[in-house]
């Protein structure tokens, strides 16, 4: 085995994709905290957000997605992917307030899987999702409009990943569709097949092709990719109906910077590696890994890899770095040789969870994310019916991002 151990990636100016640069201005959420956020460089952080999580007790639960920060993480009751949080809130009816260590898209399903009384918040507003961002309800319905005007929208059913926002979900509850998550979208894409003859997948181009062709046996060809920046989505109405999966032009910033040379180098730097890598990958690097699944499926696989063996891990650094401390007796390298942060996961830090939970001890609610009643609603359509796929309900955890 080779000797190569955990080595930090060397950062490149695009380690942080800040929101703002260069993207659309209306996914740019607030920036500021009213009131004074902690400098990073205090010392007290730490005992400070002790204090206040101490003196809210119960009251509030504190939820950590795998890609946090280990400043924050520490500070979570629970760690998990995007949905397995949701439903680890919803089963805490008696916690008053609900601090999503995470992005936006992930605290609005929380606020829509728990009760009225439930305060949802989200540490920092500026902690979008730049997958989600792709795919703006409006863009969404001038497609489906196209989609009319091709005449399929009868026999299309919509899918949305769990990465989206509440108004794409509630699109696809509104139009027959459902939600799915990495860990079921072959499921949620058979079903769909049940229920018609082609597939609308939002957001993420790379789980969709991923999933119809190496899952559902399509062919490349059967999958056409709808861009919203181009007139029609850059398709003629005659590709439309040819195709069996329409897919939105979206992608994860993260994952989608994993390249196949990245496998081929490891494989020439490591000997016998497995290559581990999450299906928001590119179809290339998809279909030269050993191993694709969702983040639970990684954190899983590695927990029964044999001592001594070697992974190349493809998802977010932060959790690559804490699997490597947590299995110290097998090798465990990041896919890439470049930072890979997810940017916006990283606006959550540790002043602005103590500037949250200290707001919270002195009664007030800040960055308190609602979905609208009806938004809400139609969304959960959606995920109920992802619930009601076969196997999906009776399965404690689903892994996403
Ligand atoms: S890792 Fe990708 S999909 Fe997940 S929150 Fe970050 S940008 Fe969005």
């Amino acid at each position: 085995m080779s000797t190569e151990s955990f080595v930090e990636p060397t950062p490149t100016p695009l380690a942080l994709l800040l929101l703002g640069r260069g993207a659309d201005p209306d996914s740019e959420r607030g920036v500021e905290c009213p009131g004074d956020l902690p400098a990073a460089s205090d010392p007290g952080l730490v005992d400070r957000a002790r204090a206040a999580k101490a003196a809210l007790g119960d009251r509030v639960f504190v939820l950590g997605h795998h890609y946090q920060r280990d400043e924050v993480i520490q500070f979570a009751d629970v760690t998990g992917d995007s949905f397995k949080l949701a439903r680890d809130a919803a089963a805490r009816p008696d916690a008053e307030f609900v601090v999503f260590c995470g992005v936006h898209f992930m605290a609005e399903s929380a606020d829509i899987l728990t009760g009225p009384d439930q305060a949802v918040i989200l540490p920092d507003l500026a902690a979008g999702c730049s997958m989600a961002d792709m795919a703006a309800i409006g863009q969404v319905e001038d497609a489906w409009d196209v989609l009319a005007d091709a005449g399929i929208t009868d026999v299309t059913i919509p899918i949305t990943y769990m990465n989206s926002t509440a108004a794409i979900k509630a699109f696809t509850g509104r139009n027959r569709g459902a939600v799915c998550t990495s860990s079921n979208a072959q499921r949620a894409l058979e079903w769909a097949f049940e229920q018609g003859e082609k597939v609308f997948f939002l957001p993420d181009q790379h789980l969709g092709r991923n999933t119809a062709v190496l899952e559902l046996g399509l062919s490349l060809d059967d999958c056409v990719l709808y861009d919203p920046h181009k007139p029609q989505g850059g398709l003629t109405a005659d590709e439309l109906r040819a195709a069996k999966v329409i897919l939105w032009k979206g992608h994860c910033s993260v994952h989608g910077r994993f390249a196949l040379e990245s496998v081929v180098d490891v494989r020439e730097r490591i000997p016998g590696v497995n290559v581990l890598v999450h299906p928001e990958c590119k179809h290339e690097v998809v279909t030269a890994a050993d191993y694709v699944g969702s983040t639970e499926f990684i954190i899983k696989t590695l927990d029964a890899a044999p001592a001594g063996s070697a992974w190349a891990i493809g998802t977010e650094l932060n959790l690559v770095k804490r699997l490597a401390l947590a299995h110290p007796d097998k090798q465990v390298v990041f896919l890439d040789k470049t930072v890979c942060f997810c940017a916006t996961m990283n606006r959550i830090d540790l002043p602005h969870l103590v500037w949250a939970l200290e707001n919270l001890v002195e009664g007030n609610v800040v960055n308190r994310i609602e979905v609208d009643p009806d938004v809400a609603h139609w969304a959960k359509v959606a995920l109920d019916r992802m619930l009601a796929l076969p196997g999906v309900g009776a399965t404690p955890a689903h892994a996403q991002d």
